[in-house]
């Protein structure tokens, strides 16, 4: 690899440049600098400085001090915020978070990153590399290893222990041995963490432009997802085919377009119960309304098949909410392209066609909820009927009756269809 030049945007020279006249030791940091050493388009650009952050604050205008206790100000420039953080190095520690103090100089600051592909700093003026743990080397042997002693840096903080998975799944990288034999020893120790990191970090691995299958299946060997996700474990373990509803799930999620990270959620959630999806999806505390989504779409019926009558989609368009139609046919494609992919089964064509079909007749308007119907409630007392829960009943039965053919969605028709049901209430009740 003949490494790239990182290149900085101008904001980040600019702000380099007037710590630096103020005499500041400056660099890029991090992902940016990682990702542009990779040939990747670049996240974030952070700053790391030895200036402390109320001096980082005198020296320019339009600052937020975004976590002023930990060093980080941010800076406003060509309308990007970008961090400026003071150096830092690890003092202590308890698993959950490192705990750091301010530090004089970029090398120590390096040294407390997690691995070597994230401990390369850039100066943006001097067009300078500092790579003190060989991460570019790193990078071209596709190596993924941690900056010091594999064991001491995953107990400083066991998060790390999953952005291994995501940064190895992402870049097609080799976790090296000894960091790979550490973390595999340390994986029970991931409970300490808070519900809220381990759920960003899965988030990120959905959210990668990469096939998060990878990630996932460093989870699995390492033990972290049984010790994490014992439902999702258990179902690799299932009897009868259960390495192949793994293979199927892990297929689903890869064929989920990324950016839709929610959906590769449900895709990866679709074999498990809906007690189990709650259940998980609770444990990472996701937003009810998250929960109550995705569980949703993790256990909704496939669409029927193109050559069902269009009673058929309207009942599942009725069943599902017309508005869930695009993400539930996705999911099902995604699982087709997985079966595909496993030499399983093709109905690849067969879900597109009946996407199609469930669009044509979405299209057509047709009634399909109780509130579409041409008669309500009132219509009911109008009839002479007496208000009461059987209201509902009468109700949900001529909306199945009115799904069977839409041309019964007529006042009077309904009327009489809803006298005879009352009538049959009566006798039965
Ligand atoms: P991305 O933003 O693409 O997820 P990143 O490497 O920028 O990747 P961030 O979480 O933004 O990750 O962190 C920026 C940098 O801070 C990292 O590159 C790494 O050097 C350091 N860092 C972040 N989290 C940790 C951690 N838990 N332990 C040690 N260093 C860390
Ligand atoms: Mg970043």
């Amino acid at each position: 690899m003949s490494s790239p030049k990182p290149s900085a945007p101008h904001a980040v020279r600019w702000i380099a440049r007037k710590l630096e006249e103020a005499g500041h030791d400056t660099w890029a940091v991090g992902g940016a600098v990682r990702d542009v050493l990779l040939g990747r388009p670049s996240g974030d650009w952070d700053l790391a400085t030895g200036a402390r952050p109320a001096e980082v604050q005198r020296i320019f205008r339009r600052t937020v001090p975004l976590g002023v206790e930990h060093g980080t100000v941010g800076v406003l420039k060509d309308d990007t915020l970008y961090e400026v953080t003071t150096f830092r190095r690890d003092v202590e520690t308890d698993g959950r978070h490192a705990v750091v103090a301010f530090a004089q100089t970029i090398e120590e600051d390096l040294a407390r990153r997690d691995f070597t592909i994230n401990a390369i700093a850039w100066h943006p003026l001097r067009e300078e590399l500092l790579d003190p743990f060989g991460g570019v080397a790193d990078m071209e042997r596709l190596v993924l290893r941690t900056v010091g002693r594999p064991e001491e840096r995953f107990r400083e903080d066991y998060l790390r222990i999953l952005r291994a998975f995501r940064f190895a799944g992402l870049f097609r990288m080799e976790i090296e041995a000894a960091t790979w034999a550490a973390l595999c020893e340390l994986v029970d120790h991931l409970t300490s963490l808070s519900a809220e990191r381990i759920r960003d970090e899965l988030v990120k691995v959905l959210d990668a432009d990469a096939a998060p299958s990878r990630a996932l299946g460093l989870y699995a060997a390492s033990g972290a997802l049984r010790v994490l996700y014992a439902e999702l474990e258990a179902l690799s373990h299932a009897w009868p085919g259960g390495r192949e509803r793994w293979a199927l799930s892990m297929g689903a999620v890869d064929e989920v377009p990324k950016g839709r990270s929610m959906l590769r959620l449900a895709a990866l959630l679709r074999e498990l119960t809906p007690a189990e999806t709650a259940a998980l999806l609770m444990r990472l505390r996701f937003s009810n309304a998250q929960v109550d989504e995705t569980a949703y779409r993790a256990a909704a019926a496939p669409l029927p098949e193109a050559s069902a009558d269009s009673a058929a989609f309207r009942r599942w368009l009725s069943a599902s909410g017309p508005g869930r139609l695009a993400a539930l046919a996705r999911l099902d494609l995604a699982r087709a392209l997985a079966e595909r992919r496993i030499g399983a089964a093709d109905r690849v064509g067969a879900v597109v066609a009946s996407w199609r079909r469930a669009r044509t007749v979405r299209g057509s308007a047709p009634p399909l909820a109780v509130g579409d119907l041409a008669l309500d409630g009132r219509g009911l007392i109008a009839l002479g009927l007496k208000p009461g829960p059987h209201f509902g009943r009468i109700l949900d039965e001529l909306l199945d009756w009115v799904l069977e053919d839409p041309t019964r969605n007529e006042r009077q028709q309904l009327a009489e269809r809803a006298l005879a049901l009352a009538q049959k209430e009566r006798t039965s009740g």
